[in-house]
Parts: C-alpha cells; sequence; structure tokens
C-alpha cells in the first residue's frame, strides 16, 4: 500500500494523458458528478458517492459504428480503440465485469469490440467513504471499501487529502511507479474510520439461495403487481451497470450508409417481438418479470453470478419510483 498527496495524484493523472484519454469524475452542468473525459484536470473531484453513470458506456458505448458501406462494399471498418484510463469507479460498478465478461468474452464467438475496449482501457476503483440510501451492494457481498479491484484502487481519505493507493495487477504495478508516493503503514486505521459509515447497507439476500427459491416461482400471484407503475422507458436498464442487450441497425440508403449497434432494452414492448408479429413477452408483467428473473435467477444458474450489483441507479432514476430492493424481498 501507497500514499500519495491528493495534488500528485492529480500531476499523475495529468501525465497520464499524454499517451491516454483520462475520463474521471466532474460536475457536469445539470447531471450532478458524472464520468466525461478531462480537459482540465482542476475540475475533477473526489466529493461524490457515485458518478450519475457507471462507465460501462466507455467499453459498451450507447451508439457503435461497426462500419461503413458504399455500393455493397465495406469502405470504412472499425476504429481503433484509443487508449483510456477510468478513474474513480466504485466497487459495485466494477462487479459488472462478472457479468459483462461472461456475455461478450468468455464465450465464442467474443465480441471483439467489447474486448479491444477492455484490453486498452486502465481501470482505477476508487473506494466508497459514504453511500447513498438507494446502495445496496452487501447484497452482493461486494464491500464498498475494498481496495482488491482494477489495475490500481485508492481510498481517498477526505480528512488528510491522501489517496491510500494499491496496484492489483500488471498493467497497475508499471503505472504506480509513476506516482510520486510513499510507503503507507496506517491505512488499516483508516478503513475502521470509514467502516461504520456502511452499517446502514443491507443485505437484502444473506445467505439464500435465490435459484431455489425463484425455481419455486418462476410464474405465479406475485407477478401480477410488482410491475404495476411500469412505463416501460427503458430507464432501468441503460442506467444498468451490467445491462448489455444490443440491437444492430442499418442507416442510410441500401448503396451507402453504415452498420451500427445501440443499446436495447427488454423493457422496450417491441424487443422480443418476433417478424411474424408474436410477442413473446407481451405486456409489462412479461417483461419485468423477465428482467427481474435475468437479473436473479438466469445469469445465477448460468454464471454463478448475480445480474445486479446493487448501485441503486435503477431505484434512483426510475421516474415510477420500482424499486428493485422491493421485488428482491417480496420473493425471499
Ligand atoms: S425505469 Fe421504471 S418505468 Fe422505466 S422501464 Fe424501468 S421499471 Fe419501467
Ligand atoms: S439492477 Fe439496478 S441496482 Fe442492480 S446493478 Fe442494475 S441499476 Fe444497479
Amino acid at each position: 500500500m501507497k500514499k500519495a498527496t491528493k495534488s500528485d495524484f492529480i500531476k499523475f493523472l495529468k501525465d497520464l494523458s499524454d499517451s491516454y484519454e483520462v475520463i474521471a469524475p466532474q460536475k457536469i452542468a445539470d447531471e450532478g458528478i458524472d464520468l466525461s473525459p478531462v480537459t482540465d484536470f482542476n475540475k475533477i473531484t473526489f466529493d461524490y458517492v457515485n458518478t450519475e453513470r457507471s462507465f460501462k458506456r466507455f467499453i459498451f458505448p450507447q451508439s457503435q459504428e461497426l462500419f461503413k458501406f458504399e455500393n455493397n462494399k465495406i469502405v470504412a471498418e472499425k476504429i481503433k480503440p484509443k487508449k483510456q484510463v477510468i478513474v474513480g469507479i466504485r466497487n459495485c460498478d466494477i462487479n459488472n465485469f462478472k457479468v459483462l465478461d461472461y456475455n461478450f468474452i468468455e464465450k465464442d464467438p467474443v465480441d471483439s469490440l467489447y474486448k479491444d475496449a477492455r484490453d486498452n482501457t486502465i481501470f482505477i476503483v476508487g473506494a466508497c467513504i459514504k453511500n447513498n440510501s438507494t446502495c445496496f451492494c452487501k447484497t452482493f457481498k461486494i464491500n464498498p471499501l475494498g481496495v482488491e479491484s482494477g489495475d490500481l484502487s485508492y481510498l481517498f481519505d477526505d480528512e488528510s487529502k491522501e489517496f491510500y493507493i494499491k496496484a492489483n495487477t500488471e498493467k497497475g504495478t508499471e503505472l504506480i511507479k509513476k506516482l510520486k508516493c510513499k510507503a503507507a503503514s496506517d491505512f488499516d486505521e483508516k478503513v475502521k474510520k470509514y467502516e461504520t459509515n456502511h452499517d446502514n447497507i443491507p443485505d437484502l439476500i444473506e445467505d439464500k439461495d435465490l435459484v431455489e427459491i425463484f425455481s419455486g416461482q418462476l410464474d405465479g400471484d406475485k407477478w401480477e403487481t410488482i410491475f404495476q407503475g411500469c412505463v416501460n422507458c427503458g430507464i432501468c436498464t441503460f442506467y444498468c451497470p451490467t445491462c448489455y442487450c444490443f440491437d444492430i441497425e442499418e442507416e442510410g440508403k441500401f448503396w451507402k450508409g453504415r452498420r451500427v449497434r445501440n443499446w436495447d432494452s427488454c423493457m422496450f414492448s417491441i424487443y422480443s417481438k418476433e417478424t411474424t408479429g408474436h410477442n413473446p413477452r407481451p405486456t409489462n408483467r412479461e417483461r419485468y418479470r423477465n428482467r427481474v428473473l435475468h437479473k436473479f435467477y438466469y445469469q445465477l444458474k448460468h454464471n454463478d453470478s448475480y445480474g445486479c450489483v446493487g448501485c441503486g441507479r435503477c431505484i434512483s432514476n426510475c421516474p415510477t419510483n420500482i424499486d428493485i430492493r422491493k421485488i428482491i424481498k417480496t420473493f425471499i
């Protein structure tokens, strides 16, 4: 464990910007604190619980060109990914790799766009010293104060304005050599200082087996009401760090245009509509049931991983106040 001053840490990021695009939390007008490419290093802030959106869009963009075509020929292939550093990712969000990697790279065919972006990114995780009322990361055994994830991880001590920083990968070990820092022996004390701040985060599942619980409730009365209020806006899926559905479309004319992939949402009414006109998920009931089961049953059964990390964004951004915590409690 090393220790660096805030100004040395900022200088370290600034130096990295010679070779990487640095993406860090900043105050964005009317949008709160969000991850954004840095142009002014004085604007980076470490005073936030979590960013408005997760880092997902920097490795899996909301809209991504696959290629351009003209007269039956591909005229421009995908652009090479840029090298980037993402700073200030929270422990809940970095756990989305258990879901995204399984879907995009651990099974054939490997999604080269995702893999290239992931391989060209340095991930720097910041431990949480406080939390939101909507956080429930402990439900998934995620430690908000953990410093084990990402290439580098840090705990920023708000009082002394020092970074306690640790390398977790080879990339991180190489990188930390560029940071002016010294050995830290008081890290455990700092963790203790902030630990009680997180006593209020609930563990909604404890050690219960959700596969067993849901396998007996794949249908039934409980599903009749939990979706009520949902307007199919899809915000919950777009904000979610683990949701990865996309659609591929052509834009332009048939002789000239481009192929793009765009995020899609299982909450949209046409998401599962087939070309025959048949829709196997015709109402909100089926759509919401699919979303809940995908997060807490299907992924757990097939990938041994929850499809949720407890970030709380779907709760705070749902226009009709649907709360996924209440839904978990309905079933267990
Ligand atoms: S954000 Fe809320 S209203 Fe919108 S699709 Fe999700 S659950 Fe439904
Ligand atoms: S389902 Fe909601 S709380 Fe869970 S990871 Fe997605 S946005 Fe966060």
